[in-house]
């Protein structure tokens, strides 16, 4: 009998803002796979979870194309789905209110006859972890351990940790606001490798219809990569979809730990590639380079341990803002502390005014303030930051 093998289907999306041309990808990626019908029935509950995280359309690359989920609802209603839900929770400290109306959800949800769910809101309930090894027990939403099919559908973008966010990723989005925290705590490959042992999705469909480059997963520039793929085994999707944007799966800390740790194959040599040859999508995306330590080349010196997205994201949107409107000035000469597992630099390692970004490094603070001789300290409070006027705080006074 001939071993299994993972199968992924690979496609090419012309426009990815006409949506016939985008439900016309869909249908055939899904068909390379066996087709919806061998994974959605006629009366199941569905729940997609896309990525829509931040409060920026796809056209950014930083959530996925609405037209992608939009062709997926179309689909799946078709097999006769008897209700379709789609969820998600935006990353820490942004409304997924927000987020939903950025992209547009709201307008659509009405036409297409889908439940809206916010992750923040929605029940949750404590399920043990089998095997876990960042943590044994996990809060998940009830919906998703309701669901009869849940369908993931990230983009596919560079991210400054990982180097690229992909199927198992984007589960992230279905958890609680403070075990998102936690899992930069935990250990971030393991604690995503541990998440899918209790949420794994029946089917992933990674939208690279447009994507992420550069800065991901929030600050890139758009990749229009023009391709989607699809796989029931998540592992070997997003050891594929690393191919396509030119990253070696190997380099995915939590591709090869999913694969240990039996959740699926990551190694391209197991997988079958239905469709369009990766060689022929395939290009190297740029990466993320924005590296908080390279800004010592600027005389800004950064202390930055254990930090969460939220914290992360903040801080990144902060630096290109002022490299924007040439203000990066205000950092230059001074010292910055952020993240959960940051401490107090040494004394002789603070440069100008100590700037300690969210609450996590509010002790920090008061250590610092306490100190002879106490540096300028600025504090900017949150968890994290949020509508502060941050530049005024770091002007001189
Ligand atoms: S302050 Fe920042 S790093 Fe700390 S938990 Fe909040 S968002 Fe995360």
């Amino acid at each position: 009998m001939a071993a299994y093998r993972a199968l992924v289907g690979v496609t090419r999306c012309g426009d990815p803002n006409d949506f016939e041309t985008v439900l016309e990808a869909t249908g055939e990626v899904l068909d390379l796979i066996g087709g919806i019908r061998s994974i959605v029935s006629a009366g199941d509950i569905v729940l997609i979870k896309p990525n829509v995280g931040f409060k920026k359309n796809h056209l950014t690359g930083a959530t996925t194309n609405i037209n992608v989920v939009k062709a997926l609802s179309t689909i799946i209603k078709g097999v006769g789905a008897r209700k379709i839900i789609i969820a998600e929770g935006a990353i820490v400290g942004t409304s997924t209110r927000d987020t939903f109306q950025a992209n547009g959800y709201y307008d659509i949800a009405g036409e297409l006859g889908v439940e809206l769910l916010d992750l923040k809101t929605a029940e949750m309930v404590a399920v043990p972890v089998p095997c876990g090894k960042a943590f044994h027990r996990l809060h998940v939403p009830r919906a998703i351990l309701e669901a009869d099919v849940v369908v993931n559908v990230p983009v596919m973008k560079t991210h400054d940790a990982l180097p690229v966010t992909l199927g198992l990723k984007n589960m992230k989005g279905i958890i609680r606001e403070q075990d998102k925290k936690r899992f930069h705590k935990w250990g971030l490959s393991q604690a995503i490798v541990d998440l899918n042992k209790v949420a794994y999705p029946d089917l992933t469909v990674l939208d690279g219809t447009i994507g992420m480059e550069g800065l991901g997963p929030a600050h890139g520039e758009p990749a229009n990569l023009g391709v989607m793929l699809a796989s029931t085994d998540t592992v070997a999707a997003d050891a594929i979809g690393s191919l396509v944007m030119g990253i070696d799966p190997g380099e995915v800390e939590y591709i090869g730990l999913a694969d240990a740790q039996g959740l699926g194959c990551g190694d391209p040599d197991e997988i079958n590639v239905a469709g369009v040859p990766v060689s022929e999508v395939a290009r190297k995306v740029k990466r993320h380079t924005l590296d908080f330590s390279d800004l010592i080349a600027k005389d800004i010196h950064v202390y930055e341990s254990g930090s969460c997205s939220g914290c992360r994201h903040f801080m990144e949107t902060f630096i290109s803002n002022l490299e924007r409107t040439g203000e990066l000035g205000l950092l230059v000469g001074n010292t910055i502390v952020f993240g959960q597992t940051a401490s107090m630099p040494q004394r002789g390692e603070i440069r100008g005014k100590l700037i300690l970004v969210g609450r996590c490094v509010k002790d920090v603070a008061a250590a610092a303030r306490s100190g002879q001789p106490a540096p300028e300290v600025i504090y900017i409070p949150g968890c994290p930051p949020h509508g502060q006027d941050v530049k005024a705080m770091l002007k001189p006074r």
